[in-house]
Parts: C-alpha cells; sequence; structure tokens
C-alpha cells in the first residue's frame, strides 16, 4: 500500500465544519493526516469529521470558539495532552460584519478582530512549543485578497486579515530554525457560505474584476494547502500565496 504524504501527522484546522475549512480538513484527510476539526458546533465538526472517517481517513471533533483566548488556551492544552503535538496548523475560521467605517460599531470591529486575527496568535502560540521540539511544522493562515487591495465597507476584515499576514512572516522568522514554516494564503472569491449572501449585482462587479473570469471553488484552496503542507514546500515560508485569479495582481 502507497504511503500518504501525511502518514502519522496530526492537522488542526479551525473553520472545519463548512465551506474553506471544511475542503482543506477533506483534503489533510486523504493525505493520510489525523485531522482535529475545530467548529463553535458539535453537530457541525462531527459532520466533518464523518466525511473524512468515510473515505478512510481519521479525524476528531473540537468545539471551540476560535476568538476566545481562554478556551484556546485550555484547548491547545487538552490537544497536546491527547496527540503530543499538532503537526500542521490550519488557521481558517473567519467570519466578517461588512459595514462603512462610519456606521460601523464597536461589535462589528471587535468580533472580526478576535475571530479573524487574535485566532491566529491564540492557536500559534499554543501549539508551536510542541512543533519546534520535534523540528517539523507547518503553520498556514487563510488570509484573503481584501487584506492587500482593501475594500470598502470591510476596514474591520481587511485589518484583521493584513494582521495576519504581517503577524505570519514574524512567525516565519521566529521559527524558521527549527523546521517549521509559516504561510498565509490570500483567497479571492470563492464560492462559500460567506459569498453566498451578496447581492447578484455586487457579484457580477467582483467577476469582472477577475482576469480568469470565474470564481473559485474551495477546491482552489485546498490545493495550495496541500502543497504548502508538504515536505517539499519545506524552502517556502513568509509567503503570502494568492488563490485569486488573478484578481490583485501587482
Ligand atoms: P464560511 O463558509 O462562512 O465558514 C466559516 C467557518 O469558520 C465555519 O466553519 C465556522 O464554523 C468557522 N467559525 C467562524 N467563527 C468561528 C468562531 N468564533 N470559532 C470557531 N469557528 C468559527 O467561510 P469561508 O468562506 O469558508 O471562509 C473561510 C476562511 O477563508 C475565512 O477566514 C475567510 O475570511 C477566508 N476567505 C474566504 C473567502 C471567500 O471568498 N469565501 C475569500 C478570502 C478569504 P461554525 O460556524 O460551525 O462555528
Amino acid at each position: 500500500m502507497a504511503v500518504l504524504e501525511h502518514d502519522g501527522r496530526v492537522a488542526l484546522v479551525t473553520g472545519a465544519s463548512r465551506g474553506i475549512g471544511r475542503a482543506i480538513a477533506l483534503r489533510l484527510g486523504k493525505s493520510g493526516a489525523r485531522v482535529i476539526c475545530v467548529s463553535r458546533s458539535e453537530a457541525s465538526a462531527s459532520q466533518t469529521v464523518g466525511e473524512i472517517v468515510a473515505d478512510g481517513g481519521s479525524a476528531d471533533p473540537l468545539v471551540v470558539d476560535v476568538g476566545d483566548m481562554d478556551a484556546v488556551k485550555s484547548a491547545c492544552a487538552d490537544v497536546l495532552s491527547i496527540y503530543g503535538a499538532v503537526d500542521i496548523l490550519v488557521n481558517c475560521a473567519g467570519i466578517t460584519r461588512d459595514n462603512l467605517l462610519l456606521r460601523m460599531d464597536d461589535s462589528q470591529w471587535n468580533e472580526v478582530l478576535r475571530t479573524d486575527l487574535d485566532s491566529c496568535f491564540s492557536w500559534t502560540r499554543g501549539l508551536c512549543r510542541a512543533m519546534m521540539q520535534k523540528r517539523w511544522g507547518r503553520i498556514i493562515t487563510i488570509a484573503s485578497v481584501i487584506a492587500l487591495i482593501g475594500n470598502a465597507g470591510q476596514a474591520n476584515y481587511s485589518a484583521a486579515k493584513a494582521g495576519a499576514i504581517a503577524f505570519t512572516k514574524s512567525v516565519a522568522r521566529e521559527l524558521a530554525t527549527r523546521g517549521i514554516t509559516a504561510n498565509a494564503i490570500a483567497p479571492g472569491f470563492i464560492e462559500t457560505d460567506m459569498t453566498a449572501a451578496l447581492k447578484e449585482s455586487i457579484r457580477e462587479k467582483i467577476l469582472g474584476q477577475i482576469p480568469v473570469n470565474y470564481f473559485g471553488t474551495v477546491d482552489d484552496v485546498a490545493t495550495a494547502v496541500e502543497f504548502l503542507a508538504s515536505d517539499g514546500a519545506r524552502y517556502i515560508t513568509g509567503v503570502t500565496l494568492r488563490v485569486d485569479g488573478g484578481m490583485a495582481m501587482c
């Protein structure tokens, strides 16, 4: 039987219940990793776990609000006591709370910052010591092209995602000599629940800004994660890989 790329490795994927995170969890499960699927709901995390197991892989659900630093700290301690270490961390959970700056209230700002940025800090800090001891690790953070080009109505989201990219670069420098890479992925417009809510007129306008002239799929992002998580990507660290059909080309 062929040895899979991630046989024996443990991956933790936040936001694994839906959309991009679910596709990443399924892909890593297929490549042999034991996948810890994080979501706020037991039922939806367990659904992804069930799909991985049905496909011949192994996975476990973990219910945590990623924006709650104390909860993440205690979840990391539990994970390390059960699995020893996490080899592949994918920070994918994220939300939007769009509003124009003048109308944006404190809770819209704070909710997005804590879910999309604080979470990256909490999980990475909580899990990196064990990775350092193993001298192998992959930290992959799902940012957004909006961090690179900005967007009216998304001051909170663009700030959080740009913070996640800057955070990734600092982590990459700190952990580089320990066999750990840290990279960000900046998806463009990917068809998920997050983007399904947009009006048809807005979707048409966005499509006009995408050189390949179609929206991305969750599998386009999962493919990039699979590559950055591989042994072959050991010399790639601190990058932001755009998966955007050319949308944010400079
Ligand atoms: P989605 O379909 O709305 O899924 C969001 C995921 O995040 C769900 O699994 C949700 O789980 C989880 N989540 C949200 N808040 C959480 C919290 N406080 N604690 C734990 N889990 C939480 O979103 P998506 O489109 O797949 O986006 C995934 C990531 O890609 C996000 O970081 C997003 O910013 C980024 N992104 C998406 C696009 C796009 O076009 N879709 C583009 C660029 C970047 P539960 O609700 O089950 O807890």
